[in-house]
C-alpha cells in the first residue's frame, strides 16, 4: 500500500501543476462526510465546487448510474436514445425552459451559449457578421477554455495563454449603470454569475437582477446566467435567478446536475436563441448520452424528493447566523446566500490559507480564494448538528 506522501509523491511528479490541493488523500465519501485513506474523517464544507449538492455518493443516483451503465452508455448523437427525452421533459418541468441543450462541462454550457446568443445576435437582431459583442463582469469565473479566459479579469487565468478570442466587454458587477453604458448596437449578450462564486462568493446589491432583466429586455440584449454553481439548489433556490423573480433568456447549469458522479452540463433557453442552432452548426459526443441523462434526471429527482432546497435555504440561514456571531478579529465579514457561505478575513490576520489547514487538522475540508476568503459550501443534506459542530471548528481554528 502506498503511503499518503508516495501517493502525493506520484501525483506532484507525474501530473500538470495546475493545482495545488490541499496533501490530504480522500478514498471514500458519504453524504457530508469523507474519508481519507489512513481512515480521518471530514466534514466536506466545499461540495466539489457545488458538484456535490446532493451529497457524496447519493444511493439513488448511484442507483441509476448502475442500472443504466448496464444498459446502454453512449450512442452518439447520430441516433436517438430514450433516457435524454426524459430529462428535458424533467428540466422544462422544473425551469420553465423551452430549448435544452446537454453538453458535458460547465466551460462547455458556457462557450456553447455564447456560440448560440451570437447567431441569435446575427440572425435576429442584424448584428453585422463577426461584429457581435458578449458583456461580461469583472472577477468573473465561467471557467477555463480559451475563448472564456479571453474575458477574465485574472491574470493568472490569462497570461501566457493568448492571443484571445476577441468580441467580449467587461464591466463592474453589481453596477447597472456601467451596463447600460456598455450596451450598443452590437451587444448579443449579457453573461453574468448571479452571485460571483470563484471570486470570494460577491452578492450584487438587491434589485440588481431586476433592473439586469429590465434593461436586456428593453435593448434586446440576450441575458445569459451562469448558475452553474449557484443552481440547483445551492442558493436555497432551484436557480438563484428566482431569488429577484426573473428569468433568463438562457441559463447554464452544470456540476451537480449530476450529484457529482459524471460531467453533466446544459444550456437551457427560451424558444429563440437556441432555436437559432441548425443541424450539424454545433454538437458534443458525449453530450446527452443515456448514462448522462439517467444521471442528471435521478440528480435533479433527489434534490427535490428529498427537500434539498428547503434545507439550503433553512441551515443556510441558520449557519450564517452562526458565523455571523463568532466573535473574532480576524473576521471581516460573513455571507452568503442559502448554503453558498463565505468568511472574508480581515487584511492583517494572515492567510486563509493558514485558516483552511487548522480547519483540516480539525477534520472541515474547505478552500480558501483570492488570500482571504474562506468559502464554505457544503452538501445540501447537512444537518443543524453538523452546523454547529462545523461552526465550532471554525471558530478554534480562527483562534
Ligand atoms: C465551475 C464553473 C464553471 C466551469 O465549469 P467546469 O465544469 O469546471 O468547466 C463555469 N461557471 C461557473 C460559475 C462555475 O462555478
Amino acid at each position: 500500500m502506498p503511503t499518503p506522501a508516495d501517493t502525493i509523491a506520484t501525483l506532484q511528479r507525474l501530473g500538470a501543476h495546475n493545482y495545488q490541493p490541499l496533501d490530504v488523500v480522500l478514498t471514500r465519501g458519504e453524504g457530508v462526510w469523507l474519508w481519507d485513506v489512513e481512515g480521518n474523517k471530514y466534514l466536506d464544507c466545499l461540495s466539489a465546487y457545488s458538484a456535490v449538492n446532493q451529497g457524496h455518493c447519493h444511493p439513488r443516483i448511484l442507483q441509476a448510474m448502475t442500472e443504466q451503465a448496464q444498459r446502454l452508455t453512449l450512442t452518439s448523437r447520430a441516433f436517438r436514445n430514450d433516457q435524454l427525452a426524459l430529462l428535458y421533459e424533467e428540466l422544462a418541468e422544473l425551469t420553465g425552459s423551452a430549448k435544452i441543450l446537454p453538453m458535458n462541462s460547465g466551460a462547455e454550457a458556457v462557450e456553447s451559449g455564447v456560440k448560440a446568443a451570437r447567431k441569435w445576435g446575427y440572425e435576429e437582431r442584424g448584428i453585422p457578421e463577426s461584429e457581435a459583442e458578449v458583456i461580461v463582469c469583472e472577477d468573473n469565473f465561467h471557467g477555463r477554455t480559451i475563448s472564456i479566459v479571453s474575458f477574465s479579469t485574472d491574470p493568472m487565468a490569462r497570461n501566457g495563454f493568448g492571443p484571445f478570442t476577441p468580441g467580449f466587454r467587461v464591466v463592474p458587477f453589481g453596477d447597472i449603470d456601467a451596463l447600460r453604458a456598455a450596451i450598443n448596437p452590437k451587444t448579443a449578450a449579457f453573461l453574468v454569475e448571479p452571485i460571483q462564486g470563484e471570486a470570494g462568493v460577491n452578492i450584487p446589491p438587491p434589485g440588481y437582477f431586476r433592473q439586469v432583466r429590465e434593461v436586456c429586455t428593453e435593448r434586446g440584449v440576450t441575458l445569459i446566467l451562469d448558475e452553474i454553481q449557484t443552481g440547483l439548489g445551492r442558493t436555497g433556490r432551484l436557480l438563484a435567478e428566482e431569488h429577484e423573480g426573473i428569468e433568463a433568456d438562457m441559463t447554464l447549469v452544470g456540476k451537480a446536475l449530476s450529484g457529482g458522479f459524471y460531467p453533466v452540463s446544459a444550456v437551457l433557453s427560451n424558444e429563440n436563441v437556441l432555436g437559432v442552432l441548425k443541424p450539424g452548426e454545433h454538437g458534443s459526443t458525449f453530450g446527452g448520452n443515456p448514462l448522462a441523462a439517467a444521471v442528471a434526471r435521478t440528480a435533479l429527482r433527489v434534490l427535490i424528493d428529498e427537500g434539498m432546497i428547503e434545507n439550503s435555504a433553512a441551515l443556510g440561514a441558520y449557519f450564517l447566523g452562526r458565523l455571523r456571531e463568532i466573535r473574532s478579529d480576524k473576521v471581516k465579514e460573513a455571507r452568503g446566500r442559502g448554503l453558498m457561505l463565505a468568511i472574508e478575513l480581515e487584511a492583517d490576520a494572515g492567510p486563509a490559507k493558514a485558516v483552511v489547514l487548522a480547519l483540516k487538522d480539525r477534520g472541515v475540508l474547505a478552500k480558501d480564494t483570492h488570500g482571504s476568503t474562506i468559502r464554505i459550501s457544503p452538501p445540501l443534506v447537512i444537518t443543524r448538528d453538523q452546523v454547529d459542530w462545523a461552526v465550532e471548528q471554525i471558530e478554534h481554528a480562527l483562534a
